[in-house]
C-alpha cells in the first residue's frame, strides 16, 4: 500500500502556509499596486540618475547593516517554514537569502572609502566581484526554488533529520561565503576587471547586469508558471523590484557608483530585501491569530460537549429514579397484600401490573432521554393530551394520597390532538406534578390542591397548566429554576425542570412559571396542535 501521507501534497497538509496557500484576489491586487508604485518611482528618479552624490563612510555601512539584518531574519523565518513543511524549495530560498545577507558584509567592508579608515581596502576589483556574486547568486537561488517541484515530497517529519539539514545548510553557506570572501580579497590580480577606477565600471561589467536581467526574467517566468502560493507571488514582486533596481543602477545610472541612480538603486534593493520578510511577518501574525481563534473554538466545543454529557448522565439518573421508586413502593405493597393472613391476590396483581408498566416506562425513558439530546431524532405522533394527563395523574395518585393532596382537573373536552413525543410529554407532566406535590409538603394551614387544566388557545396551540397551593417560587430563584443542577431540595438533582424545558421546546412549545393567587405556583406549557402547519 502506498503511503497516503507521502502522496498528499503540502498544500493538502498545510493549506494555510505562506508557501502553500494560493494568493487571494486581494493579495494579487496588492502585489500589482506595489509594482505600480515601484514603476512610478522609477520614472520619477530615472531623469536625475546621473547626479553625483557621496557620503560613503556613513551610508554604505548603514545600508549594508540594514540588508544584512533583514536578509538574515528572512532566512531564519524561511528555515522555520522549512522545518514545518519540509520543502526543499523553501530550504533553497532560505539559503539564497542567507548567502546574499552574508555576502553584503565583505561588500561593505571592501567598498572604496567606506572602511578605509580601518585599513580595509582589498583592491579595486574586489567589491565589484562580490557585488556580481550577490547580483547573480540570488536569482539563481530563486530560479532553483521555482523549478524544484516538491509538491509530493513533504510528508512532514519533526525529527532530528530536519535540524541536521538546517544546521548543515547554514554551516555550508557560511563556509562558502567565508571561502569566497577570502579568495576574492586575496587574489585581486586574477579577478575580472570590472572597474576602471573607484567609481566608473569597465565595459566588462555590462555583462553582469545583462546576465542578471536574463536570470531575473527566467526566474519570473518560472515563478509565473509555478504560481501556486503567496510566497511565489511575492517572489515575483521581488524579482521585478530587482529588475527596477538594476535599471537605475546599471542602465539609467550607467553603473557609475554614488550617483543618484546608484543610491536610488540601493533604496530599491532595501525595499526588495524587505518584501519577503514583511510578507512572512504579516502571514505569521495572521496565522497566530487564526491559531488562537481555533484553539478557543475547540476548547469551547469541548466544554459544551462535557456539559451536555454531564447533563445527560444526571438527567438519566434523575428520570430513572422515579419509576424505580414507584416499582419499589408497588413491590412492597404487593408483598404486604400477599403476606396477609388471607392474601389479597387482586390487589397484589394490580401492584405487580404497575411494576411491569413502570419497567416499560423506564425503558422508554432511557430511549427518550437519548432522543432528547439527539436533536431532530424524536419520534413525534398525534397525541391526545387529555388522555396523557389522565394517565400521569392516575400514576401519581399514590404519591398524592401520601402527601394528602387533592387532585383537580379542568380538561378542555374539545382539545385537538397535538404532535409530540408522548413518552417525553408524560415525563414533563409527571415532573411538574411531582414538583407541585413536593412544594405542598410543608403546607399545613390551607388545603393542598393540585389543579391541572388544558385549554385550546385562540392562537391555535394548546395550553396546559399545573397549579399548586404550595410554597410558591422564591423570587430570587425564579431565573434559576430551569438551570441544570439547581435545586432547593435536600435529595433533589435540579434536572427535572431543565429536562421539561428542553422537551417542550424541542416539541415546538414554551414552558414558563407564574405565581398562583393567593399561594403557590403555576407551571404552564404550550404545544402546537396537530393541524398547525408549523408542527
Ligand atoms: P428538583 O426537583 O430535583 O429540585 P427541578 O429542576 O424539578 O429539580 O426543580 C428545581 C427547583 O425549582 C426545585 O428544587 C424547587 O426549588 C423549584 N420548584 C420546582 N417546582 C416548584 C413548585 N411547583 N413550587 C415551588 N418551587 C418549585
Amino acid at each position: 500500500m502506498r503511503n497516503v501521507k507521502a502522496i498528499m501534497g503540502a498544500s493538502d497538509t498545510y493549506p494555510f502556509l505562506l508557501s502553500t496557500a494560493s494568493p487571494t484576489r486581494n493579495q494579487r491586487r496588492f502585489a500589482l499596486c506595489v509594482l505600480a508604485v515601484l514603476v512610478g518611482a522609477l520614472l520619477v528618479t530615472a531623469p536625475f540618475a546621473r547626479i553625483q552624490f557621496s557620503d560613503t563612510e556613513i551610508l554604505v555601512p548603514a545600508y549594508a547593516s540594514a540588508v544584512l539584518i533583514i536578509e538574515l531574519i528572512t532566512s531564519v523565518m524561511l528555515l522555520a517554514l522549512f522545518s514545518v513543511q519540509n520543502s526543499r524549495a523553501v530550504l533553497v530560498l532560505a539559503i539564497g537569502y542567507l548567502f546574499s545577507g552574508l555576502m553584503v558584509v565583505p561588500w561593505a567592508l571592501t567598498f572604496p572609502g567606506a572602511f578605509t579608515a580601518f585599513g580595509l581596502d582589498a583592491g579595486m576589483q574586489a567589491t565589484a566581484s562580490i557585488a556580481a556574486l550577490r547580483r547573480l547568486g540570488f536569482p539563481v537561488f530563486v530560479l532553483a526554488y521555482a523549478l524544484l517541484d516538491d509538491r509530493d515530497a513533504q510528508a512532514p517529519r519533526f525529527d532530528n533529520s530536519v535540524r541536521r539539514t538546517i544546521l548543515g545548510s547554514v554551516a555550508g553557506v557560511i563556509a562558502a561565503a567565508c571561502g569566497l570572501t577570502w579568495l576574492i580579497t586575496t587574489s585581486e590580480e586574477i579577478l575580472p576587471r570590472f572597474m576602471t577606477n573607484m567609481i566608473v565600471p569597465t565595459d566588462l561589467w555590462r555583462l553582469v547586469p545583462v546576465t542578471a536581467v536574463v536570470l531575473y526574467i527566467a526566474g519570473l517566468v518560472a515563478l509565473w508558471r509555478r504560481r501556486r502560493s503567496v510566497l511565489d507571488l511575492w517572489l515575483m514582486v521581488v524579482l521585478f523590484t530587482l529588475l527596477v533596481e538594476l535599471m537605475l543602477l546599471s542602465f539609467a545610472g550607467a553603473g557609475i557608483r554614488l550617483n543618484l541612480g546608484w543610491w536610488a538603486g540601493r533604496f530599491y534593493g532595501l525595499v526588495c530585501t524587505s518584501i519577503v520578510l514583511l510578507v512572512l511577518l504579516s502571514e505569521t501574525v495572521t496565522l497566530y491569530a487564526r491559531l488562537a481563534r481555533s484553539i478557543l473554538a475547540e476548547r469551547r466545543a469541548r466544554e459544551t460537549r462535557l456539559t451536555t454529557m454531564e447533563a445527560m448522565s444526571a438527567s438519566i439518573a434523575h428520570e430513572i429514579n422515579q419509576p424505580l421508586a414507584s416499582m419499589v413502593t408497588n413491590a412492597d405493597a404487593a408483598l404486604r397484600w400477599l403476606g396477609r393472613e388471607s392474601p389479597d391476590i387482586a390487589e397484589a396483581k394490580a401492584a405487580l401490573t404497575y411494576i411491569v408498566s413502570d419497567g416499560h416506562r423506564a425503558g422508554s425513558l432511557i430511549k427518550s432521554i437519548g432522543a432528547m439530546f439527539k436533536k431532530g431524532a424524536q419520534e413525534r405522533v398525534a397525541t391526545d393530551l387529555n388522555l396523557l394527563i389522565d394517565e400521569v395523574l392516575r400514576r401519581g395518585q399514590g404519591e398524592a394520597r401520601f402527601g394528602r393532596v387533592t387532585i383537580e382537573t379542568d380538561l378542555d373536552e374539545g382539545l385537538p390532538l397535538v404532535t409530540c413525543n408522548p413518552v417525553q410529554l408524560q415525563q414533563v407532566v409527571s415532573n411538574l406534578v411531582s414538583n407541585a406535590i413536593d412544594a405542598m409538603e410543608t403546607v399545613t394551614k390551607r388545603p393542598r390542591i393540585l389543579c391541572v387544566t388544558s385549554r385550546l388557545r385562540e392562537t391555535g396551540d394548546i395550553l396546559v397548566s399545573v397549579a399548586d397551593t404550595g410554597t410558591g417560587i422564591d423570587p430570587t430563584h425564579k431565573d434559576r429554576i430551569f438551570d441544570p443542577f439547581f435545586t432547593t431540595k435536600p435529595d433533589g438533582m435540579g434536572m427535572g425542570l431543565m429536562c421539561c424545558l428542553s422537551i417542550v421546546e424541542s416539541n415546538g412549545g414554551r414552558l414558563w412559571v407564574s405565581h398562583n393567587v393567593p399561594h403557590g405556583a403555576i407551571f404552564h406549557f404550550t404545544l402546537p396542535s396537530h393541524d398547525d402547519p408549523i408542527a
